[in-house]
């Protein structure tokens, strides 16, 4: 018995917890941006948490990953790139990557998106231009929220309909105002199955 409840102690930790790593595009204010992963990582405690990093140093993305008559990034080709920038890093669900991208983005069909998660390839974006605030604190709450959404997506989570949850949708930046920090207690619940 005992020696059944080491190995499984063993096999449980060799199970590392989902990494997830944070890199600048374009954004300078590392400070800002390291608090907002800092207030990211906080929300996923209850579920398990999971580890997110940093990387200090930038990804600069092409011209032509860039709609230049709209001035936006086409933001399911951003994350296109940024997988075959970070091939053999990632492992979708396990070891991903979030690009807080200073700019503006779009997909076909919408006008614009605060970000964008492509969970089969283990990336996401995060687009700057419409989460800014004159308020430094927050400006990196909204950048805060907007990760920890986007994060949600890549490990499994759908939108969710309670409007205080950080999983539900946004529309405008007052839908991001409105929205809590925090996943709802369903959404914790399935966050700590899916991080296992
Ligand atoms: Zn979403
Ligand atoms: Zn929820």
């Amino acid at each position: 018995m005992h020696l059944g409840y080491v190995a499984w102690r063993g096999v449980l930790g060799a199970v590392p917890r989902p990494t997830v790593l944070v890199a600048p595009a374009g954004m300078g204010d590392l400070e800002l941006l390291s608090g907002a992963v800092e207030a990211a990582s906080r929300a996923f405690s209850p579920a398990g948490g999971l580890r997110m990093l940093v990387t200090l140093e930038g990804i600069s993305l092409p011209m032509s990953l860039m709609d230049l008559d709209r001035m936006q990034y086409r933001a399911d080709d951003v994350n296109r790139h940024l997988a075959s920038m970070f091939e053999g890093y990632l492992e979708p669900h396990r070891r991903m990557l979030v690009a807080v991208v200073e700019g503006d983005g779009y997909i076909p069909g919408l006008n614009f998106v605060f970000g964008l998660a492509t969970p089969g390839i283990g990336v996401a974006t995060v687009y700057t231009k419409r989460l800014w605030a004159t308020s430094p604190s927050l400006y990196m709450e909204r950048i805060a929220k907007e990760i920890t959404h986007e994060v949600g997506h890549l490990l499994g989570l759908e939108h969710c309909s309670n409007p205080t949850c950080v999983m539900s949708f946004s529309n405008s930046v007052g839908d991001v105002d409105r929205k809590g920090p925090g996943f709802c207690d369903s959404c914790t619940l399935k966050l700590s199955r899916l991080i296992g």
